[in-house]
């Protein structure tokens, strides 16, 4: 089966239905047929200096989370980057392949240290792309399921692989392929429709959130922005109606019901009756999720295991890789 890998952030209190949707119930769906790696990178997130208590917490529930949302440990590995030291051995040997402009190139470096200022932002924030391709490049990765924000980063990747074959000698990386899953669900963010539901809008209102109170997430629903439209109209149309349609992307993506089947039964009654249903659909969707990463929380010595398990696992397939990249940069063998 071809390898597949993908990772998240263990940012923030917890994942978003964004995450949920367009990455969870995906990596839940691959794990049949293929040898996946889902990993929670830790690393990445020290690149913006989290508190260290936050961060041991988070990783936990971002794991949890995995887990609730489908990730089966027995049928992919599940593990935490910093549990597999040879991630960061590998972005070593990548940082000393890549252009320094190159890396400058990087939109999403140029938008976070924008954000940051000069003073604020880190070597690290600067060297994560290279990072994200050790992750990648670490197990000769064949597939790299990606959103829009991630595809500079993926090019980069395989520029570097293809670098390496040219360096190195045929084979000395596996040049991966972005994985687009069609008809994903992007979701926007409820009070800017026009922006994606995200988790550096924290700040905003506009982001449901997958842990917290599911009286809150139908509040959010309930106060979301809808489009200035006297005809009460529901259709499916994000351009004419962001609002809208992005209400019918979560309600058809909760429920499994189709959108115009939806748009069709709230057409012309006025948003609220379908502001009202949706609520009570996310929160039906909610709580058994949380119920189901409850018990991986409750339990933080079971999880441990688990991810220990999975790091075991993911160690006995870098591990030879990165000795024939080391091997292949002319590093002498340890012996
Ligand atoms: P950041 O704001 O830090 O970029 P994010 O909310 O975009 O955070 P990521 O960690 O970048 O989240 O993305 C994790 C995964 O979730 C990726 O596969 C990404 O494509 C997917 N994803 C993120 N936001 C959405 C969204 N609004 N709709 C669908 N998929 C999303
Ligand atoms: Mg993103």
């Amino acid at each position: 089966a071809p390898r597949i890998f993908s990772g998240m952030q263990p940012t923030d209190g917890s994942l978003h239905l964004g995450n949920y949707l367009g990455a969870l119930t995906q990596w839940a769906k691959l794990q049949d047929d293929h040898d996946a790696l889902y990993c929670v990178v830790d690393l990445h997130a020290l690149t913006v200096g989290p508190d260290p208590a936050a961060l041991r917490e988070r990783t936990r529930r971002t794991a949890a989370q995995y887990l609730a949302g489908g990730v089966d440990p027995e049928r992919s590995i599940l593990f935490v980057q910093s549990h597999v030291a040879e991630h960061a051995e590998l972005a070593w040997l990548l940082s000393c392949q890549t252009g320094f402009g190159e890396a400058g190139r990087m939109t999403q470096f140029k938008d976070k240290s924008a954000k940051q200022g000069a003073e604020g932002t880190t070597v690290g924030l600067f060297t994560y792309p290279v990072l994200m391709a050790a992750d990648i490049l670490l197990y000769d990765t064949a597939l790299v399921p990606v959103g829009e924000d991630q595809r500079q980063h993926l090019e980069l990747t395989r520029d570097l692989a293809e670098r390496l074959n040219t360096r190195f000698g045929a084979g000395t990386a596996v040049v991966p392929e972005a994985h687009i899953v069609k008809a994903v669900a992007k979701i926007q963010d409820l009070q800017e429709p026009t922006a994606k539901m995200s988790k550096s809008n924290a700040g905003g209102k506009g982001v449901i959130w997958l842990l917290e109170d599911p009286k809150k997430a139908a509040k959010a629903i309930k106060s979301a922005v809808t489009d200035a439209d006297e005809s009460y109209g529901v259709r499916f149309d994000p351009a004419a109606k962001p609002g809208i349609s992005n209400l019918l992307t979560i309600f058809s993506a909760v429920t499994g019901r189709d959108k115009d089947e939806i748009a069709a039964e709230y057409d012309g009654r006025g948003y609220g009756y379908l502001k009202v249903d949706l609520a009570d659909a996310v929160v039906a969707f909610l709580e058994p999720f949380q119920a189901r990463a409850q018990t991986y929380l409750s339990d933080p010595a079971q999880l441990d295991k688990v991810l220990a398990d999975g790091a075991a696992r993911a160690r006995e397939v870098a591990r030879p890789v990165l000795d024939r990249m080391y091997d292949r940069f002319g590093l002498l063998p340890r012996g």
